[in-house]
């Protein structure tokens, strides 16, 4: 076959391209991607169980965040692996949802087998998923509960996010801890999440986690280091008046016009006398200032230092330039170009400046006290694996709130939505006169392992439930769901037990779970690509008739969609 005709021109250049199989890999593909859904179905809602996952270098951390799990196995079948991508983009977009979009893409799939076994064409398939996945996303907002985003509101839709992650009052307390964070920063409806530092420092319980209204930088992983000679300069400034220098506190001694030659005992004596009148300087502007802490973007000389420190003013150096914006933030000091430009005007106030011991860690802390455009959390955890886990879990609650904040709507969770979800397709489904009919109510099927998957974390029957759950839909009660916020879980009104959660990530996360149940669905063929060394394109004769439509498949190089239309 000549190179312009080959079909694979639509991929690129420089690669070498090798059939591997072209009968069994949508069945392969398909066990893949279930075999990961079945890996973390047991971790679902506040009853899920925790994996322990175990790394190559013996590292181990023990968690039931679906999100976490996929993110650490070791995954390298090409479907199960486009899976975790998308699965990540949950992550990423909204913060939380994924386990549910990786589990309903699980079900899509394993409907999807006994559709293709009972003759259904792919693309029937892939077309009636992507119908019912629309119908759902708007029947969805039949769902929506407006919400204004009070304390109370906040909280349960945290609450609803983090939970089973850890123990109930853990879980309570630092969704609160989300929620004040979230509150402090939020601006007209608004929330820029860039305005909450988090770090995890180890050593601690979760209820030692913090909240401060400023800066915590961490002085081990930052650049920025307090320096106190003085050893009576204190640990904590109270009311500390904080001026900001984007500049260093050193002399140029090599070039410039500071440069000077040294070459007689005159010289040197004029050299130390212009430099202690250049220290003075600096001191006397910042002392002018009336600054208690100076932050510096660039280093200080060791007499600008002791000067200051003699001043009783603690010097810190080499301040982040991201760090020094956000203390800017915390405190309403504005950095000056060079400290000759210092006045007090340019200064900010926190209410404490703090330098301490955290862990195997020393932070300095900055809080500006209420009313400030930056705050940040201390997550502690024992280990920290433990601390990491922590502050992953809390970032997904950070989004979770703004998106409700932002788009004010939250939907029924505890399998509730999915029910209601699911019985609207199956009547929208009987409309549809085609085959893809069939794929609209597998689709519905598999909305319900949502509920069925909560019912048995909690030792429920499933069956009985998703009778229950139905019945109780079709009387018109549309929050009737999984209430497994304590330990006799039952079935109710979820939203009576403050069990919601973003319509954006239900949204989301279906949008997800039907786009990567689709992909695989399509492919039918698996392509190695491997890249030749001197990047000139090998390709290999194959049975490709010249009527087969090959469809580059965005960002999965390895993959080629290989469909006949119907
Ligand atoms: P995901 O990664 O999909 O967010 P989770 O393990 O966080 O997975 O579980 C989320 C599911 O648990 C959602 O369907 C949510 O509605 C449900 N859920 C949360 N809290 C409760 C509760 N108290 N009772 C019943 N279901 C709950
Ligand atoms: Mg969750």
């Amino acid at each position: 076959m000549s190179k312009g005709a080959s079909p694979y021109q639509v991929l690129s250049q420089g690669v070498e391209f090798q059939q591997l199989d072209s009968r069994d890999a949508q069945t392969d593909n398909i066990a893949a991607a279930k075999a990961l859904s079945e890996a973390i179905k047991t971790t679902l809602g506040p009853k899920g169980l925790d994996k322990l996952l175990v790394g190559a270098d013996g590292t181990m951390v023990v968690t039931n965040d679906g999100a976490s799990i996929v993110d650490r196995m070791d995954i390298t079948h090409p479907a199960a692996q486009s899976i975790v991508e998308i699965a990540a983009q949950q992550d990423a977009r909204v913060g939380d949802g994924t386990t549910s979009a990786l589990i309903l893409a699980g079900e899509l799939l394993t409907e999807a087998e006994t559709l293709l076994e009972d003759g259904l064409h792919q693309m029937s398939i892939a077309r009636g998923y992507t119908l019912a996945c629309d119908r759902a996303r708007e029947t969805l907002y039949d769902q929506a509960i407006p919400v204004s985003p009070d304390d109370a509101t906040l909280q349960a839709v945290a609450r609803t996010s983090v939970t089973g992650k850890w123990g109930r009052d853990a879980s309570d307390f630092l969704a609160q801890k989300a929620v004040a964070a979230v509150r402090a920063i939020e601006r007209d409806g608004t929330v820029d999440l860039g305005r909450i530092t988090r770090k995890a420092i180890p050593g601690s319980s979760y209820y030692d986690s913090e909240l401060v209204d400023g800066l915590i930088i961490d002085m081990d992983s930052s650049s920025t280091t307090p320096v106190s000679l003085e050893p009576g300069l204190p640990n904590v400034f109270e009311d500390a008046t904080v001026a900001l220098i984007d500049d260093q506190l050193t002399i140029e001694t090599a070039t410039g016009q500071g440069a000077v030659s040294l070459e007689t005992p005159d010289d040197r004596h004029e050299f130390r006398e212009y430099e202690q009148e250049v220290y003075e300087r600096y001191v006397d502007r910042i002392a002018g200032a009336g600054a208690d802490v100076v932050f510096c973007q660039k280093s200080i000389d060791d007499a600008v230092r002791y000067l200051l420190t003699k001043e009783g003013i603690l010097p810190i150096e080499r301040t982040r330039q991201d760090e020094l914006e956000k203390v800017g933030r915390a405190t309403g000091a504005r950095p000056v170009g060079t400290v000759d430009d210092l006045t007090a005007a340019e200064t900010g106030r926190a209410e404490r400046v703090e330098r301490r011991d955290v862990g195997p860690t020393e932070v300095a802390i900055v809080d500006g006290g209420r009313d400030v455009d930056q705050v940040s959390v201390l997550l502690r955890g024992s280990t920290q694996q433990v601390a990491d886990e922590t502050k992953r879990v809390v970032d997904g609650c950070f989004h979770v709130l703004s998106r409700t904040i932002e788009d004010g709507v939250v939907v029924p969770g505890g399998g509730a939505t999915a029910v209601h979800l699911a019985g609207d397709l199956r009547e929208y489904a009987a409309t549809v006169p085609d085959r893809e009919q069939l794929a609209i109510e597998a689709f519905a099927d598999a909305l319900e392992v949502i509920p069925r998957t909560l019912a048995a974390s909690a030792g429920l029957d499933p069956i009985d439930t998703i009778v229950e759950l139905r019945a109780s839909h079709h009387d018109g009660d549309h929050t009737t769901g999984l209430r497994l916020e304590n330990e006799s879980g039952r079935i109710g009104d979820v939203v009576e037990g403050e069990i919601v959660e973003p319509l954006a990530v239900t949204e989301r996360a279906l949008a997800s779970a039907t786009e990567a149940a689709n992909l695989l669905v399509r492919i039918d063929e698996i392509v190695a690509v491997t890249r030749d060394e001197d990047g000139h394109d090998h390709d290999h004769d194959h049975d490709h008739g010249p009527g087969g439509l090959v469809e580059s498949t965005e960002g999965y190089p390895w993959a080629v969609g290989h469909s006949m239309g119907h």
